[in-house]
């Protein structure tokens, strides 16, 4: 598409990204993406979890543990994305990322797409995860319910928020807001944000391509194409493995999730990279 040129000069330090995982992901998920994009940004980087875990800790000194429950409830998720949201407000970034733990982060990217907006502007930037705005019902007050009608950007493909726009979505995000925000529509924390953005602040959001998650085809990723998206991600999608097409540093078996080639391809000079292997 047209490529709208840089407005605000930006770096990965003005990005706050988001990492949402639980504790029996930290082994078979958090270790590949520290060994990978993490590796790289682990200033910008925060893994909001449910439970201690000290091999994780040693890794990275942004570890929060958020006291929700490590159920895959709707409210144990919406209190995650609720700490996520405080905790960026309390940091001084530009822009908030959020992404699941399947998810890799290009931030050369993720820079090159937010420098192209001003980050003091409402700006809501991800993947719709359906072609058509969802269908939900907002209770008003004891009985009272009405229909509305809005966008949201997929969880599982990664989105981000300029400072501008969360400052506007306090008064429903802040705090204890966000929970009862999620429960007067009874939806999932992705949801809630883009109810929160698109249908209470009346803000649209920015449909980019460049986010991937497990509920597309990523074979449709083309290879030549890899190095200019956002976000990537693997698992399953109606009922099959789901991963990137990439003739890479690893072969399938050692790296399903291609995490590990497609970081290579990013940063050659990894020590862990074939040809800078000296054995
Ligand atoms: N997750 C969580 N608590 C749970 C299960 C999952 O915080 O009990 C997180 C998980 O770490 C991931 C996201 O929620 O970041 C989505 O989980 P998953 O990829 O397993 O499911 P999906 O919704 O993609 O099928
Ligand atoms: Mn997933």
């Amino acid at each position: 598409g047209a490529t709208k040129p840089p407005v605000e000069d930006i770096t990965p330090k003005d990005i706050f990204i988001a990492v949402k995982t639980t504790m029996k992901f930290h082994r078979s998920r958090m270790d590949l993406l520290m060994d990978t994009w993490i590796s790289r940004n682990k200033e910008q980087t925060f893994i909001f979890t449910d439970g201690e875990d000290e091999e994780l800790q040693k890794r990275t000194g942004n570890v929060i543990s958020t006291n929700c429950s490590a159920a895959h409830s709707r409210q144990a998720l919406s209190c995650k994305m609720a700490v996520e949201y405080d905790k960026f407000i309390e940091s001084s970034m530009k822009w908030f990322c959020h992404v699941d733990d399947d998810n890799y982060v290009n931030i050369r990217t993720l820079v090159k797409l937010l420098s192209r907006y001003s980050h003091t502007n409402d700006v809501y930037i991800g993947k719709p995860s359906l072609d058509r705005p969802i269908q939900a019902t907002e209770r008003i007050s004891e009985n009272k319910m009405r229909p509305v009608n809005f966008w949201f950007a997929t969880g599982g493909a990664g989105f981000c928020i300029s400072r501008g726009l969360a400052l506007k979505m306090s008064p429903w995000a802040s705090g204890g807001h966000f929970m009862s925000t999620a429960e007067k529509i009874r939806l999932p924390d992705d949801c809630t944000i883009g109810y929160i953005i698109e249908s209470v602040l009346g803000v649209p959001l920015i449909r980019s391509s460049l986010f991937h998650s497990h509920l597309e085809n990523l074979q449709q990723v083309h290879q030549s194409e890899i190095q200019n998206q956002v976000t990537l991600s693997y698992g399953m999608f109606e009922n099959k493995r789901n991963a990137i097409i990439m003739k890479g540093a690893f072969s399938i078996e050692e790296d399903p999730s291609r995490f590990r080639s497609i970081h290579c391809l990013l940063y050659p000079d990894t020590p862990w990279c074939p040809q800078n292997r000296t054995y």
